[in-house]
Parts: structure tokens; C-alpha cells; sequence
């Protein structure tokens, strides 16, 4: 039996992406070798690298002035980078979960941080709405999704000041107007590829700008200058990567995927919001991520919520289980799984309910 994938990452992939990966590791590009052991100098990869950041930034309609890298070290070492590079005074920050809190810990090692909100004094369920940025800032950062806790800021915020955002769990799914960010990153793998690789979409004129000793892989200007070949790039996972972005396209791009993904959600809050059983850790309806639905057992029936788990890994369920920091559950619905899958998860809940 094939499963339903809701683990919050690494993650469901497009069964295109994986039959692809799987033919190309045996051979890649008709060169009678594996793409697992042919150099990254070679035509047919740098033909790979190259397809797969022009795709992205069509997908995502890129202006002119920016470039798209693919780098190591997770979105975890760009909470680092970031700050290196681009904070030379002051920069603002919002709090919204463990992920940006995080990135404010990296930034602090190199300037002032300006922590404008935090919804932590309630456990991270909402997106704090009244605060201001200030202006003589060098940007703005915010984590767009918050895969823990199940937030997600959808729109792209107005604020005085360039932007940069941690984009790792919901990129491709929605619009993003770019021209407001100097820089997006995230980790491949919730949306786009296996482990390994990290996006980062930078606007070119913004780099340099900073008056201290950067070291050369955590340079921005090296990897630019580069086109991400400054040393081996993940080779396996960005051949993935291009092949969801193909994926993508044929879906017909960013619009079609939000479509979907907002219905699988409507789909899912429906359910728990309708359930006498059930209840959404987020109580604002605009604060609620389409890509992770966390949920809890009400107070009536906490001590179900280990058996629900094993009801429903039973019928094929895998990875719902919440993460500590909220518990309960928290079902992913990336760009990748299948409106079945949430139908299924929702039909368990439903006879889980009719039992009890
Ligand atoms: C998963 C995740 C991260 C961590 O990514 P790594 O690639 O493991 O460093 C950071 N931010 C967000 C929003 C995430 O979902």
C-alpha cells in the first residue's frame, strides 16, 4: 500500500520527481554513467544547473538583478550568512517560532537586532499584526511559514525597508512578489527536492556592502560569481529539484498550485473546525498555514490522542504526529500530496470520532 505522507519534512515528493531521480541515478543524460558519479564540470550537469535556475525563476516570475543559488548548509546556516553579509548596523526581525528565533540568535553575532514582535507568550499560534518597522534598518527578516506551529504569513508584508525571508516550507506555493526581498532561503526539503540543498534567491546590487572579513564559501559574491559551481554543488538533489520545478510547470505554475493547496486545506480545518473531537492550535483563520494543520485533542478527550495516532498509522497515515513543542498532530500538505490523502485522513478522524 502506498502511503499518505504528511511528514513535516524531509517530506512527500512528486512521484514524477522520484522516477526521474530513480532513472537518472541509474543513467543520466545518455552518457552510460550514473549521475551519482559524473563530474559537476561536465555539459550535461552544468546544462542541469543551468535549466534548473532559469525554471526557478520563471516559476516564480524573478525580476532582472537577482540570482538564484544552490548551496550547503540547510536554511540553518543561512540564519548565519544572512547576517554576515547584509546586516551592517541594525536589523529587524519578527518572532514567530522556534526557526526565527533561531535566525535571531545568528544575527545577534553580527549587529543590532531589532525583535519587532513575538507570539511567543502564547506558544507561537498566532502572527503578531501590530508593530511597526523601523526605517533605518538594513532589512527586514521573517520566517513565512511556520512549519511547527502551523502559521504562515501568506502575503507579502509592506514595510519601508528590503525584506528577507525565510521561505523553507512554503516557497512555490503562492506568489511571491521578489522586487520587495533583497534575499529568500529555505531548505529544499519541504517543497522542492530531497535533503541537501538550499535555495537562496539574492538581488545582486545589495551584496558587498558589509565591512567585515567574510570567509569565501560564506560569501554571497562567491557562489554569484560562481553560478553556484564555486566548489561541488549538491549535484543529486538539484537534479530532483529541477524536476519537481517541471512538475510545477505542468501543474501550471504557482497560481494552480496555490489553488490546490488553499482547497486541501479548506479541506482539512473544515473537518477539525467541525469535529467535537478535534480542535486547530491556531485560532485565526488568517494566521493558519496551508502547508502544516496543526491540531489537538479538546481537553474532554486529551488521553485519545496516542490512540488516534496508531488509528490512523494503521490506514496508512504516516507522520502525523504533532511536534513536541505543540503536540497532538500536525498533517503537512505540501505542494506534492494528493487531495486523497487528505480525504483519507479526514475519513479517519471522522470513523475515529464515530467510535468514541
Ligand atoms: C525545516 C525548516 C528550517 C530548517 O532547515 P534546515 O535545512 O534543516 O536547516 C528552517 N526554517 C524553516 C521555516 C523550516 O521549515
Amino acid at each position: 500500500m502506498k502511503k499518505h505522507n504528511f511528514y513535516a519534512g524531509p517530506s512527500i515528493m512528486s512521484q514524477y520527481t522520484i522516477d526521474e531521480t530513480a532513472k537518472a541515478i541509474k543513467e543520466f543524460a545518455d552518457m552510460g554513467l550514473s549521475i551519482l558519479e559524473i563530474s559537476h564540470r561536465s555539459k550535461q550537469f552544468q546544462a542541469v544547473m543551468d535549466e534548473t535556475v532559469d525554471l526557478f525563476k520563471s516559476l516564480l516570475d524573478i525580476p532582472e538583478g537577482y540570482s538564484v543559488l544552490f548551496l550547503g548548509g540547510g536554511a540553518s546556516l543561512q540564519f548565519a550568512m544572512v547576517p554576515m553579509n547584509m546586516l551592517i548596523h541594525k536589523a529587524a526581525y519578527l518572532d514567530t517560532g522556534v526557526w526565527a528565533s533561531k535566525a535571531i540568535k545568528e544575527a545577534k553575532l553580527f549587529g543590532d537586532v531589532d525583535v519587532v514582535a513575538s507570539s511567543k507568550d502564547r506558544n507561537y499560534n498566532y502572527i503578531p499584526r501590530d508593530y511597526t518597522v523601523p526605517t533605518d534598518v538594513d532589512y527586514f527578516h521573517y520566517t513565512s511559514n511556520n512549519t511547527i506551529y502551523g502559521t504562515e504569513i501568506r502575503k507579502d508584508p509592506d514595510v519601508k525597508v528590503p525584506m528577507i525571508a525565510d521561505m523553507s516550507s512554503d516557497i512555490f506555493s503562492r506568489p511571491v512578489d521578489v522586487s520587495k526581498y533583497e534575499l529568500i532561503y529555505g531548505g529544499a526539503q519541504k517543497n522542492l527536492a530531497p535533503a541537501g540543498v538550499t535555495f537562496v534567491i539574492v538581488k545582486d546590487d545589495t551584496l558587498g556592502k558589509a565591512d567585515r572579513v567574510i570567509p569565501t564559501m560564506l560569501n554571497y559574491e562567491t557562489h554569484v560569481k560562481k553560478g553556484s559551481m564555486f566548489n561541488t554543488p549538491p549535484v543529486l538533489p538539484i537534479f530532483s529539484a529541477l524536476q519537481t520545478l517541471k512538475y510545477y510547470k505542468q501543474l501550471g505554475g504557482v497560481e494552480a498550485i496555490e489553488k490546490m493547496d488553499v482547497e486541501k486545506a479548506d479541506v482539512l480545518y473544515n473537518a477539525i473546525d467541525g469535529s467535537k473531537m478535534f480542535v486547530a492550535t491556531v485560532p485565526n483563520h488568517e494566521d493558519r498555514s496551508i502547508m502544516n494543520v496543526c491540531f489537538v485533542m479538546k481537553p474532554e478527550y486529551k488521553d485519545l490522542e496516542k490512540d488516534f495516532i496508531d488509528f490512523a498509522t494503521e490506514r496508512g497515515m504516516m507522520g502525523i504526529k504533532g511536534h513536541r513543542d505543540v503536540g497532538g498532530f500536525r498533517a503537512s500538505l505540501y505542494n506534492a500530496l494528493p487531495m486523497e490523502s487528505v480525504k483519507a485522513l479526514v475519513e479517519a478522524m471522522k470513523e475515529f470520532e464515530s467510535k468514541h
